[in-house]
Order: C-alpha cells, then sequence, then structure tokens
C-alpha cells in the first residue's frame, strides 16, 4: 500500500478529550474517529489490527471446536421476556420500537438468541458437544462511555456458547474455552491472567476474566506473582484431558475485586503479592441450565429422557483489545504493534519519491515483501524525512525501512526495529530476508 492512495489522517495534536495513551494514540494515529459518545468510526489503520485481532480470535476459537455462525444486532423483546432478563437488564438494553409497535432491543448479549436457536434445531444428546460463536458488535447504554474503544457503548464482541450434556461434560467445555483464550491473547503478545470473578447479570457458579495488568485498567485485581512467567498451554490436544493445564493455572490465587478475599490473600509470601489495575478482555461463564431450563432448551438422553442441556458462555471483547493491546505496547512516540496484530509488517519511508535509484529500490522492496506476503505502507508522500519517522514511529508498525538516495546508490538500506529501536543498514535484498524471517519467526506471516 502506497501512503499517498491511503487514508490516514494522523492529528498532530494531543486530544483533549483523551484520558489514556491508548485513547491518545489511536485517535493520533488515525484509528477510529468518535462518532457519538462511546460509539466509533473505525478508519483504515483501526480496522486493519481490528480484523487482524478477529482472525486470531477466529483461529483460536476453531483449533478448540467451536463453530461459527451469525445472529444479528437486532432481537425482540419477547425473547428476552422468556429468560426474565428484560426487565433485568435494565438501562444498559437499547431498547427500540419497529414500526408496528414491536418491542426490539440492541444486542447487549445473546445467550437468549443462541438457546432459541439450539431449541429449534437439536432434539438429541447425540448433537452434543456443541459449542457455537460468532463476532458480532453489540449494544450497551453504559453510564459511562470512556476511555475510547475500552468502553465503549457500540463495541465488538467473541461470543461462544457451549452445549452439554451434564455438568461434567459442560466442565470440560468450559476448559477449552480457558486454554483457547491464553493461547488467543498470548497470540497477540499479551500475558493475560485468568482470575476468579463474578458471574454479574449472566448468572452461574463458575467464572473467570481474562485480566491484563495495566495502570490504567479499570478492574482492582489480585494474585500470585508466579502467574506472571506462566506460559500459555500452546498446542495442546482439545480432545484431551485439559484440566491439568487449567488446575495449574487455577491454583495460585488470582482473583478480581468482586472475589478478592484479603485472607486468601495475604497467606501469600509478600514478595509473591500483587495487588494492581487490570484490563478485562475476556469473561467465561459455565451457568449450567439457566436458560436452557426457562426456554425449553432440553435434549433426549441416551436412556430417553428429555433434560435440559448445560450451557456455558466466553466473552472477548474484540474492540476493547484494540486499546488493551497499545496500552500493554508503546512509548512516547507511539504504538508498538506485536507482529501479530500490526496493520502492516513494514513501513518503507521512502526518502526521494522522484528519485530513479530510489523508486528503483522501493519497487524492489515492494515486491520481496508482496512474495511473501508481507504486509507494508510506503511512505511516497513528500513530507520531509523527520515527519515521515515520526509518523512511522506513531503508526507503530513493526520495522521500518529507509531509502534513500546514498543508499540506493550502493544497494543499501536502513531497519530500525520499532521495539528496540535498534538500527543496522543491510544490503537491499539481505534486509528484506532479515525482516521477512523475523517476522515468520513472530508467527505474523
Ligand atoms: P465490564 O465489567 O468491563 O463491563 P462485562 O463483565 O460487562 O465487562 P461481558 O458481558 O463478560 O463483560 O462481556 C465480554 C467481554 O466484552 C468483556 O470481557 C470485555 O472485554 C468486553 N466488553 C464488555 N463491555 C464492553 C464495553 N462497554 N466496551 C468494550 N468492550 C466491552
Ligand atoms: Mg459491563
Amino acid at each position: 500500500m502506497k501512503l499517498s492512495q491511503y487514508f490516514l489522517p494522523l492529528l498532530k495534536e494531543d486530544p483533549k478529550e483523551a484520558q489514556i495513551a491508548s485513547h491518545r494514540l489511536m485517535l493520533r494515529a488515525g484509528m477510529i474517529r468518535q462518532e457519538s459518545a462511546g460509539i466509533y468510526s473505525w478508519l483504515p489503520l483501526g480496522l486493519a489490527v481490528l480484523q487482524n485481532i478477529e482472525r486470531i480470535v477466529r483461529d483460536e476459537q476453531e483449533r478448540a471446536g467451536a463453530v461459527a455462525l451469525l445472529m444479528p444486532t437486532i432481537q425482540s423483546a419477547d425473547l428476552w421476556r422468556e429468560s426474565g432478563r428484560y426487565d433485568d437488564y435494565g438501562k444498559e438494553m437499547l431498547r427500540i420500537t419497529d414500526r408496528h409497535e414491536r418491542e426490539m432491543l440492541f444486542g447487549p448479549t445473546n445467550e437468549e438468541m443462541i438457546t432459541a436457536i439450539f431449541k429449534n434445531f437439536v432434539r438429541s444428546y447425540k448433537a452434543l458437544p456443541l459449542n457455537l460463536y460468532h463476532i458480532q458488535w453489540k449494544f450497551r447504554d453504559e453510564v459511562r462511555p470512556r476511555f475510547g474503544v475500552m468502553r465503549g457503548r457500540e463495541f465488538l464482541m467473541k461470543d461462544a456458547y457451549s452445549f452439554d450434556v451434564d455438568e461434567a461434560a459442560a466442565r470440560r467445555a468450559y476448559q477449552r474455552m480457558f486454554v483457547a483464550y491464553l493461547n488467543t491473547f498470548a497470540r497477540m503478545g499479551l500475558k493475560a491472567i485468568a482470575m476468579q470473578a463474578d458471574t454479574g447479570p449472566i448468572g452461574g457458579d463458575l467464572s473467570h476474566e481474562f485480566i491484563i495488568l495495566a495502570e490504567t485498567g479499570e478492574s482492582q485485581v489480585y494474585c500470585h506473582r508466579d502467574l506472571l512467567d506462566m506460559p500459555a498451554p500452546g498446542d495442546v490436544d482439545f480432545h484431551g484431558d485439559l484440566s491439568t493445564h487449567v488446575q495449574e493455572r487455577t491454583s495460585l490465587y488470582a482473583a478480581t475485586e468482586e472475589k478478592h478475599s484479603e485472607a486468601e490473600f495475604l497467606k501469600l509470601p509478600e514478595d509473591k503479592r500483587i495487588s494492581a489495575r487490570g484490563i478485562e478482555v475476556g469473561h467465561i461463564f459455565y451457568f449450567g441450565e439457566k436458560y436452557s431450563a426457562p426456554m425449553g432448551a432440553s435434549v433426549t438422553m441416551a436412556d430417553g429422557q428429555l433434560r435440559p442441556v448445560h450451557m456455558g458462555s466466553y466473552g472477548i471483547g474484540v474492540s476493547r483489545l484494540v486499546g488493551a493491546i497499545i496500552e500493554a505496547c508503546h512509548d512516547d512516540a507511539g504504538i508498538i504493534w506485536p507482529e501479530t496484530v500490526a496493520p502492516f509488517h513494514v513501513g518503507i519511508v521512502h526518502l526521494r519519491p522522484g528519485d530513479s535509484a530510489c523508486d528503483a529500490a522501493v519497487a524492489k522492496l515492494e515486491a520481496l515483501f508482496t512474495a511473501r506476503r508481507v504486509k507494508y505502507l510506503t511512505d511516497d508522500t513528500d513530507e520531509r524525512g523527520g515527519a515521515k519517522f515520526a509518523c512511522m514511529d506513531l503508526i507503530g508498525l513493526p520495522y521500518a525501512v529507509t531509502v534513500g538516495p546514498k543508499g540506493a546508490a550502493s544497494g543499501m538500506i536502513e531497519i530500525k526495529h520499532r521495539k528496540t529501536g535498534e538500527k543496522k543498514e543491510m544490503p537491499l535484498v539481505d534486509g528484506a530476508n532479515f525482516i521477512i524471517h523475523a517476522l515468520s519467526e513472530a508467527g505474523a506471516i
């Protein structure tokens, strides 16, 4: 992609409304534009990151056995009356009336709808276990939308729903999602910790929130320090027994404020106690028959009896993750994207558009990158060099390659690694291969 043909409306000044780094940087880097409180347009650079995150989430959901479908954003009020949540949900629910005076709502979540779909089509235990997910926009009329996409009113969520014959099977489904979540966040360069959590309006008795530690996080959390060094489970057999992976990560103390026990926490050695702020990027629940019983989602068991299915639900804040990743990965100059979610892998800083040697070197680089599916953004504008470098730092692409007249004459390029700030000069083809190799090692291409 050429910057001259792209749409990257950078802001020169720090926007006054942004209280935290991710919000400020998303606005400055031309990723989003606020349309109303908590409602954003996703500009091309922001959309590219959102879609990369979405792709990783889908990939890990499917690896864990979840199957994609797509439910609508608008739901009928009657559906929510069946579960009894229509009145309970309160002001967070955006209620709409259509032209026939029918009561509708913009879905804040989909437990009711998925239960209705399940009930419509599934009759026998033989169809289980089943896990259905979608990635769809939600609306919650939050009292205080703030921090940009971190607490929006309209936001993109991945929500999965599991259906099982009994509690034991449902707990296995829960464990698959537990492991999938840790792998998902790790692939985005994040260290997420699973913490015991309140079940809130979704209900149920078993729940974990996945938390990224960050000073600007909205949640107060407590955990054992060793959890910070524990790697994600990685390549596991999702058909096998995952309980040891889960036990390893739940036997150490980790709880959100609502579930915190100071007495338990104080039993940890002092140097192992972490009390910090955190960002909730995912939340999983096991809630048994809470929806299946009132809504009549039952299956015929092997013994011929009809029983309500055991369910769980599993959310990931896809749009919140864009902000959370920036909170975890930035410096004074701008964003530092992990390779796997970066909107482009490489920025090519073309210092002399129109100079034939430079143009040829840039074209060569672009061809080498295209052949290996490396995404690049070439700054071919007539801005000054300094402004181009500042732009690359701000938008945070993992590598910046500079092509200038001096290097082009001798076939050299300069490569800058955004994260370490390390710079080196290399012959053009070697440099391109170096970047291709590094991106491939990072699992980005
Ligand atoms: P919170 O406590 O932050 O309000 P929640 O418990 O209401 O979250 P869930 O219903 O579990 O959230 O939703 C699943 C995920 O969706 C959350 O873990 C979070 O990452 C994301 N999410 C929830 N509310 C918002 C919001 N207003 N803006 C952006 N993402 C959100
Ligand atoms: Mg909430």
